[in-house]
């Protein structure tokens, strides 16, 4: 009996949790140590987990050295498209894309 209340207050959360994923995504970058299970809005089950697919990196120019002033550096971006798939029923959603950047230092 506990327990369905506590499902039935999950579900009313749903969209709740949903959106302080995206704004964490967002703020920490796509590798979180610890992924959190989450309610799936389609079948109520604890198996909602977060999804990275990462793109090509693309070639976005050179920028100054920070080790080497002078020299330079090349600079990539590629976007990771961040989603939420349920393990129990395979609902997914797409939640948000965020652009990694890195920098390739050859000196
Ligand atoms: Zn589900
Ligand atoms: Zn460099």
């Amino acid at each position: 009996m506990k327990r369905k209340k506590w499902i039935l207050m999950l579900t009313l959360c749903t969209s709740l949790v949903l959106g302080t994923v995206v704004t964490s995504v967002a703020a920490t970058g796509p590798a979180p140590a610890q992924p959190m299970a989450q309610e799936c809005g389609n079948c109520g089950q604890m198996r909602l987990l977060n999804q990275y697919q990462y793109g090509q990196w693309v070639y976005m120019g050179t920028t100054i050295c920070e080790k080497r002033p002078g020299r330079l550096d090349e600079e990539y971006k590629r976007p990771v498209f961040v989603s939420v798939k349920c393990g129990n029923c395979g609902f997914t959603a797409d939640l948000t894309t965020i652009w990694e950047k890195k920098v390739v230092c050859n000196h």
